[in-house]
């Protein structure tokens, strides 16, 4: 999916990102993704990062009958992981290495950009779409590298007191996921029918997104549209619930620098991302190979410091 983020979506440098344990409730905002409007969850005004999680944008579900659709043509990404969940629907994924894969819910895909990748996401069914699409920002350690793409049919699933967890990546609750994993984060998504508790990394800062439902965490109410922001120093996580809810719960260290970001890139400095750019708009097959897609190619203009 394409991110379309502008420089003033992203807390300018020296803004405050506190962490600490309480809960922080921030509304995101709407966004046009594709033909269909999307909830922006990350970055937000005082987080860009929860642990290496830096972008999650929450879509659907769609009305194909007014129009909405969400598949987008081919564009590039670097320096980053896309991590797509569906609740509802499917999408077809075609990127720059030559893989084909079809998603449906309940199954992972993840694209790691590294030094760059392109990809398209193809709406092939026409039927109503929900999910979450998020960026992982990878490390120094492997932002440079090699372009991969996983899908993961099968998943842990947990029963919990209250809950059925799937584990989307890192370790939870004594299981793993075999997704691959650059820093130390976590991804599982609740299905909730009553309350639950949820063991935590105290070393890890958390993000809570309620795709369907509503929940409370502390006496706060978090509903779709909103991250609650857990900062680390918590083992556990009572999500209370008067209904079912579908949540997704990330986390992880916090990340190891301030990623700088401007529309399809994750890097750190504005000149990495011109010259991806650059790389882009020239059509550049040593960076970014060609992509087989029915879609037209995205294009935008240069970044706004050029
Ligand atoms: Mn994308």
């Amino acid at each position: 999916m394409s991110g379309n983020l502008r420089e003033e979506d992203v807390p300018p440098p020296g803004e405050a990102e506190t962490s600490h344990p309480g809960v922080t409730v921030i509304a995101g905002r709407e966004a046009t993704v594709g033909a269909a409007t999307v909830r922006r969850i990350l970055p937000t005004r005082g987080h860009r990062t929860v642990g290496a999680w830096c972008f999650a944008d929450h879509f659907g579900p769609t009305d194909p009958a007014r129009g909405e659709s969400l598949g987008i043509g081919p564009h590039p990404h670097i320096g980053l992981q896309t991590v797509t969940w569906l609740l509802d629907g499917a999408l077809l994924h075609r990127d720059s290495l030559g893989s084909e894969q079809l998603i449906r819910p309940g199954q992972l895909n993840l694209m790691t950009a590294g030094h760059g990748v392109a990809h398209a996401e193809e709406d092939p069914e026409g039927a109503p779409l929900h999910g979450i699409q998020l960026w992982v920002a990878q490390p120094d350690a492997t932002r440079d590298g090699a372009p991969a793409f996983e899908h993961h049919a099968e998943l842990p699933r947990l029963e919990l007191d209250g809950a059925r967890a799937t584990v989307l990546v890192g370790p939870f609750a004594g299981t793993d996921s075999p997704a691959r994993r650059d820093t130390d984060h976590v991804g599982v998504e609740l299905s909730m029918h009553a309350t639950t508790t949820v063991p935590l990394d105290p070393a890890h800062e958390h993000g809570l997104i309620v795709a369907i439902g509503r929940v409370s965490i502390d006496g706060q109410d978090v509903e779709p549209g909103v991250l609650a922001h857990l900062g680390t120093g918590r083992d556990e996580l009572r999500i209370e619930t008067a209904d079912t809810a579908r949540v997704l719960l990330l986390g992880g260290q916090p990340f190891e620098a301030r990623p700088t970001m401007w529309w399809n890139y994750v890097a750190r400095t504005r000149d990495e991302i011109t010259e991806a750019h650059r790389a882009w708009t020239e059509r550049d097959d040593a960076r970014f190979a060609p992509v087989t897609s029915s879609l037209a190619y995205i294009d935008v203009g240069p970044p706004p410091w050029t």
